[in-house]
This record gives structure tokens, C-alpha cells and sequence, in this order.
């Protein structure tokens, strides 16, 4: 296809969470002039959580819309030129590395931060985007702390259902994991700390066929062994309804020229954010799918931009322009 424009940056990033905006500070501190586009999601996945408490320095906790404001402020401060744009595909053969932005601009990069994120995994049941925000939520670290002495659901049987379930046991008065098959897939060490935690209830062979109550969640409907002749209709009170059930990793558009693991998380050189591909960096959580955290991810994405400077420099593009 015929594309409209080029332009030429040092350091082009491509996401705007933590991660992004942390690359976008210290690119931008660095006369590395960098250019980031926010995506589909501007502000990331913490834009759609209540208040975050556990970042430190915000001792009285800030809703994640506010936090990220505060992050793009920052880098905007610095210079950091921050559009509005989705990258939709990618030519990583050259050195001079080639992103396509809107299927019309091409972004030809020196360096290149991916901090597109991942994308939690939901039902796709109606209720769940009723429900957004009011006792629905795909991240318990983020916001179990609101159901202390409550009682709430984990959906899923992986590691992080189990590892979700745990943590809310230990806030909330009750944690139901509703999973679909008759056993967990989590790994036998998580499966075998849900087990001796008394006030986890594993409901098997349940499947979520709504959520109801007035003022958010307080309940979900239930079937059980759906499909067989026992199958029956199971109601909980609940007042948050978690889902567990795995995160895609943002990736799809760097498929053919990064390594991932199987999931599409991208690969770095462990402790580093270096792809397999010279100059191209991944920070957050598109190659993280382990911690997820915005303190993890703005972390990264201070390594990225550090390693994008030394990488320029190594090449000998001056960054004082
Ligand atoms: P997984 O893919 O391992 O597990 C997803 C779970 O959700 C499965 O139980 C699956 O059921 C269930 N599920 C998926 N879709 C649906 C659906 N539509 N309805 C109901 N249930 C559904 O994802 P995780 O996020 O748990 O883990 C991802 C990776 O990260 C894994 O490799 C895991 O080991 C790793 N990890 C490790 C941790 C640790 O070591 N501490 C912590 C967290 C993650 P089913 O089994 O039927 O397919």
C-alpha cells in the first residue's frame, strides 16, 4: 500500500502506560526527542482501574486516570512529543526501523520502546462492562483491597486465578473460584495453597452466566456441569467479580520480526529490555507476564530509554538536537 508521509525520529515509543510515559521522561531528559503514540488505550490498563495504592510517593492513593495524567504531564514537560495514533504494522529489517502508524505515516526510527501492554482477558458476558468499575475488575492486587471483609469471586484455574484467590483471602471475608473444568491448571504448589486456605471455596465445573444487584455486584449466577443431565443453576452472593482467565499480550504487530514466548509475550535478554532485534526495546507489560505491575512497568521503561541512549550512541547518532 502506498503510505502518505515518512518522518525520521531518534526514538519512537509505542504505548502509553507506565511504561511508555517513564520511557517518554527519561528519552525526553536525554535530548533523545522522542515521540510516542498512545494506542488505543491512552493511559493503559490502569485508566480503567479505581484508585492505585500501591505506587509509591501517592501516600493518599490516585485513581489510575489521574496517575497517568500526572505521567504524561511529566513528559510533556520535557518535551516528549505525544500524539494521538495506533501503530498498525512494522518493518524491523533494516536499521533504520520502520512503523506504520494509522496504516498511512511511516515513523522511520533509530531506536524503538514497545510499551503496548497486555490486555486482560474477559468473559465477553454484557454484565461484565455494566458492571465496570462497580465490582468487576480483571487485577485483585489493584483493587481487593476494597473488599476487605467481603466476599468475592476469582474465575479461572491457572496460577494467576490461584494466586488472585490468595491474595483476596487474605482481605476479603470469602473468595469462590469459579473454574470450568473439573481440576485446576495451576501449578501443584499454588494448588495446594488454595486447598489449605479455609475461606477459599473452589466451585468445579462452574460456568458464570450473569451478575446481578443494584447499586454494583452483588451476586452472580451460576451453571453447573452445564450440558449434562445433573446441570444446575447455582447463585452466589458476591460483591467483586474477578476474572483470572489469562492476558493477551499486545504484540500481534511485531510477530514477524521479535522472538515471543508461546503466549506472545515479547522475549528480552533477561534483566535487560533488549529484543533479539538491535535497537528495539520492550518495557511493561508486552513483555512481562509475570510482575504486571505499574511500578514494574514504569521501571522498564526507565531501562528502555537508557538502553535506546547507549544504543544511539553506540551507533554514533548524536542525540543533542
Ligand atoms: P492460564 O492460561 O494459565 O490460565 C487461564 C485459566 O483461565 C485456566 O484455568 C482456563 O481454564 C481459564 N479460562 C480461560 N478462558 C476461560 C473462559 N472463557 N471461561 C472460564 N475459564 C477460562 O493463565 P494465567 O494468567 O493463570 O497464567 C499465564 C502464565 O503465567 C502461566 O504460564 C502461568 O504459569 C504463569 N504465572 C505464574 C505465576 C507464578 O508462578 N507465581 C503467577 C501467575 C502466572 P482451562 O484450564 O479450562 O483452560
Amino acid at each position: 500500500m502506498e503510505h502518505k508521509s515518512t518522518e525520521k525520529v531518534r526514538c519512537l515509543i509505542i504505548g502509553s502506560g507506565p511504561a511508555g510515559y517513564t520511557a517518554a521522561i527519561y528519552a525526553a531528559r536525554a535530548n533523545m526527542n522522542p515521540v510516542l503514540y498512545e494506542g488505543i488505550q491512552p493511559g493503559g490498563q490502569l485508566t480503567t482501574t479505581t484508585d492505585i495504592e500501591n505506587f509509591p510517593g501517592y501516600p493518599e492513593g490516585i485513581s489510575g486516570f489521574d496517575m497517568m495524567e500526572d505521567f504524561k504531564k511529566q513528559a510533556l514537560r520535557f518535551g516528549a512529543d505525544i500524539r494521538i495514533g495506533i501503530a498498525t504494522s512494522t518493518d524491523f529489517s533494516d536499521t533504520l526501523l520502520k512503523v506504520v502508524i494509522e496504516d498511512e505515516k511511516v515513523i522511520e526510527a533509530d531506536t524503538v520502546i514497545i510499551a503496548t501492554g497486555a490486555t486482560a482477558k474477559y468473559l465477553g458476558l454484557p454484565d461484565e462492562a455494566q458492571y465496570a468499575g462497580m465490582g468487576v475488575s480483571a487485577c485483585a492486587t489493584c483493587d481487593g483491597f476494597f473488599y476487605r471483609k467481603k466476599k468475592v469471586a476469582v474465575v479461572g484455574g491457572g496460577d494467576t486465578a490461584c494466586e488472585e484467590a490468595l491474595y483476596l483471602a487474605s482481605l476479603a471475608e470469602k473468595v469462590y473460584m469459579i473454574v470450568r473444568k473439573d481440576h485446576l491448571r495451576a501449578s501443584n504448589i499454588m494448588q495446594q495453597r488454595v486447598a489449605e486456605t479455609p475461606n477459599i471455596e473452589v466451585l468445579f465445573e462452574h460456568n458464570t452466566l450473569g451478575l446481578f444487584g443494584e447499586h454494583g455486584v452483588e451476586g452472580a449466577r451460576l451453571v453447573k456441569r452445564k450440558g449434562e443431565p445433573d446441570e444446575e443453576i447455582v447463585e452466589i452472593e458476591i460483591d467483586g467479580f474477578f476474572l483470572a482467565i489469562g492476558h493477551t499480550p499486545n504484540s500481534k504487530i511485531f510477530a514477524d520480526w521479535l522472538e515471543t514466548d508461546e503466549t506472545g509475550y515479547i522475549n528480552t535478554v533477561p534483566g535487560t529490555p533488549r529484543t533479539n532485534v538491535p535497537g528495539v526495546f520492550a518495557a511493561g507489560d508486552v513483555a512481562d507476564p509475570v510482575y504486571r505491575q505499574a511500578i514494574t512497568a514504569a521501571a522498564s521503561g526507565c531501562k528502555a530509554a537508557i538502553e535506546a541512549e547507549r544504543y544511539l550512541l553506540e551507533n554514533g547518532i548524536r542525540c543533542n538536537g
